[in-house]
């Protein structure tokens, strides 16, 4: 008689990259939570744009649908050309992803592997170490700031990240504001950073809050990029531009870097309703003006509501607040899950005290502030 065969278990079967990661976890059944809560809920775990996309992008993506028996423009064209002209950058300079996400994990997979290691910030967007492991490359993580340094703590160290990278180091990621922390650094702090960085090591600079920044001293990145050909910005229209459902992230870099993307990009990773929602969402400045005006008030509106209740949050230039409590903070976020109001729980962050707050619309926001203790 045959052995009894062991039971069958792909787990055992995956490469060495593989074996480290673990499948997503989206932290709440939000479509039941929806059911129970109903129009009462408030969704403040995941930094969308209450006011919704703009008009203009919700039409020409319904005059895209009946289109959507042809595949998509594999190159995205025109999406492309709209940015360019935006940016002031050729359209050579631009690549296109199924979210911003997606364009993270190709760099890694481009540009590093088991012998080619990535750096970032402790307290970093979970996406940089997820794409190191999914590399299969080492990672160097690089202690953030203080929480008793002035002005930004808990965020990214420059000067120590410049200082960790190693002879075999590919690439850095830095987010500018920062999710979750909301930290930000100015110009003049990334230009310092560029010019001690070796021209062999690609910096990530992901601008996913970029719309939403108000204070002096930030612009963008992308202002040295004509200098800098080893710098890369990603930006997305998951947050300012409300379209996170949709799926679309656009990076700029030097013609090379997109060209090497090129090679492992999915053909037709934007799909067509994508490309057309995007483009029309640009050329909608109104909308955009109006989502920011927004945002720096109600950020300022929740940051005193959340103040006067006792609550100290980090000052933050994005469209979320970082709530650090004085105790574990999953108590509260129970509490708050209870009464349909959803936050973001940051301990796999490495920060349990501490909970991220989606700047929401006026009723959701009070909402979360009456469902406080
Ligand atoms: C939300 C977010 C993104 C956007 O991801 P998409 O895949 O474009 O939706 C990228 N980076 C950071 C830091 C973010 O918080």
């Amino acid at each position: 008689m045959a052995e009894p065969a062991r039971a069958f278990d792909a787990a055992r079967l995956v490469n060495r990259a593989t074996a480290r990661l673990r499948a997503y976890d989206p932290g709440h059944d939000l479509p039941s939570l929806r059911r129970r809560f109903g129009a009462a809920i408030a969704e403040l775990g995941s930094n969308e744009n209450p006011l919704g996309p703009s008009p203009r992008a919700l039409a020409a993506m319904r005059a895209a649908l009946p289109n959507t028996c042809r595949y998509p423009d594999p190159r995205g064209v025109a999406l492309k050309g709209a940015l360019a002209e935006r940016l002031g950058v050729t359209p050579d300079r631009i690549a296109l992803g199924n979210g911003s996400h997606e364009l993270l994990m190709l760099l890694a997979q481009c540009f590093a592997d088991a012998g080619h290691s990535v750096a970032f910030s402790e307290f970093c967007f979970a996406v940089f170490p997820l794409a190191a492991a999914a590399a299969g490359a080492p990672a160097i993580r690089v202690p953030a700031l203080s929480r008793r340094h002035r002005g930004a703590p808990l965020g990214h160290d420059l000067a120590a990240i410049a200082a960790a990278l190693r002879p075999d180091t590919r690439l850095v990621y830095l987010a500018n504001p920062n999710n979750p922390t909301g930290t930000w650094f100015a110009d003049a702090a990334l230009e310092a950073f560029m010019a001690a960085v070796p021209p062999e090591v690609l910096v990530v600079v992901d601008e996913a809050y970029h719309e939403y920044v108000t204070v002096p001293g930030l612009s963008t990145a992308l202002k040295l990029a004509g200098r800098y050909p080893n710098l890369i910005v990603t930006r997305t229209f998951s947050k300012a531009y409300a379209l996170a459902g949709l799926r679309v992230g656009y990076l700029v870099a030097h013609p090379t870097v997109v060209a090497v993307l090129e090679r492992l990009r999915e053909s037709f990773n934007v799909n067509l309703v994508a490309l057309a929602g995007a483009e029309a969402a640009l050329g909608d400045g109104a909308w955009l003006a109006k989502v920011r005006a927004f945002n720096q008030a109600e950020r300022e509106w929740l940051r005193n509501g959340l103040r006067a209740r006792g609550y100290h949050c980090l000052p933050s230039q994005a469209n979320f607040l970082l709530c650090v409590l004085r105790h574990d903070a999953a108590p509260l976020e129970h509490r708050l899950v209870e009464r349909g109001v959803i936050v973001r729980p940051v301990a796999g962050y490495g920060l349990p005290r501490a909970l991220r707050i989606s700047v929401g619309s006026r009723a959701e926001n009070r909402r979360l502030l009456r469902a406080l203790p």
